[in-house]
């Protein structure tokens, strides 16, 4: 079956990391995230007036490349979705491209049907990982687990063209512990996840011939006592960062929006949406919006 996939070199792998302040990055230790922005950019977004700033809207907008009005996911109960029309970039590049693809993570309604979801509806293959409580701790053994499942399959021959890897960590400990030590601690510890799914990638038998690109990207951010769904500037803060074709190093991108995530997912992947597909993102480089 898999052998009738398209081949070809080029892969996505975007991590999906929640809660994650863009204000405190410059005084974190983060070299992996830093490694990812030297490649390419790292680029606030700002959460447009018509989405709440809360994870189920924010994500969704992120892997759907279309804003709530049109996917109708508009808080952490994602019942009343559109997502049948408007699917997740897993799902869409699986049923429509015969893509090879990826979603893993331990958040329920992304992946369960649970709470209004699933987020990922159908990708090729979909790793849910329960966190075994409802705290910041088993959060933390939750996405290590996720982490090494994403590392095996990253490296393993199930090769996935595009994969999305969710961890919520960072999230939780702001919501028990607010913005302070802890959860400063737990970016840190993202990065060092991040930094082994980079490694995965890289240790691919295939790597040299193949053309990643890597996004790294927060929903939303946090107040300093921890909490979001405001309109404050904290909260509707977030950012992306990404290397790969079509991204100079250092040269200046268009104004980051989320939607352009799953946008920049199918330029990347050398796939011209279908205008029915409306989508409101576009690739975050002038160089791939053209192609
Ligand atoms: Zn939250």
């Amino acid at each position: 079956m898999s052998s009738s996939w398209p081949a070809g070199p080029r892969r996505v792998l975007v991590v999906g990391i929640d809660g994650v302040r863009l204000d405190l990055l410059p005084e974190l230790d983060t070299p992996h995230l830093d490694a990812v922005a030297a490649a390419g950019f790292l680029a606030p977004v700002e959460v447009d007036d018509a989405t709440p700033t809360m994870s189920g809207p924010c994500w969704a907008t992120i892997v759907t490349g279309v804003g709530v009005a049109k996917h109708g996911v508009f808080g952490n109960h994602l019942g009343g979705n559109r997502l049948d029309v408007f699917p997740d970039f897993t799902t869409r590049l699986a049923a429509v491209h015969r893509r090879r693809t990826f979603a893993a993570g331990g958040w329920e309604p992304l992946f369960l049907a649970r709470q209004g979801g699933p987020l990922f509806a159908a990708p090729g293959r979909l790793s849910y990982i329960a966190p075994l409580e409802d705290t910041p701790q088993a959060w933390e053994v939750c996405d290590e687990r996720v982490t090494a499942e994403a590392v095996y399959v990253l490296g393993s021959d199930d090769d996935p063209q595009a994969s999305f890897v969710y961890l919520g960590a960072v999230d939780e400990t702001a919501h028990f512990l607010g913005c302070g030590e802890e959860y400063r601690q737990s970016i840190r510890t993202a990065d060092e996840r991040l930094g082994r799914l980079l490694a995965a990638v890289r240790a691919r038998p295939g790597y040299a011939e193949e053309e990643w690109t890597v996004i790294v990207v927060t929903d939303h951010g946090h107040l300093d006592q921890g909490g979001h769904g405001g309109r404050s500037t904290l909260e509707r803060t977030a950012w992306v960062a990404a290397f790969g074709p079509g991204i100079e190093p250092g040269a200046p991108v268009l104004t980051v929006r989320h939607p352009d995530v799953a946008a920049h997912v199918y330029a990347a992947l050398g796939i011209t949406p279908d205008p029915h597909w409306t989508l409101d993102g576009r690739p975050f480089t002038p160089a791939l919006a053209r192609v």
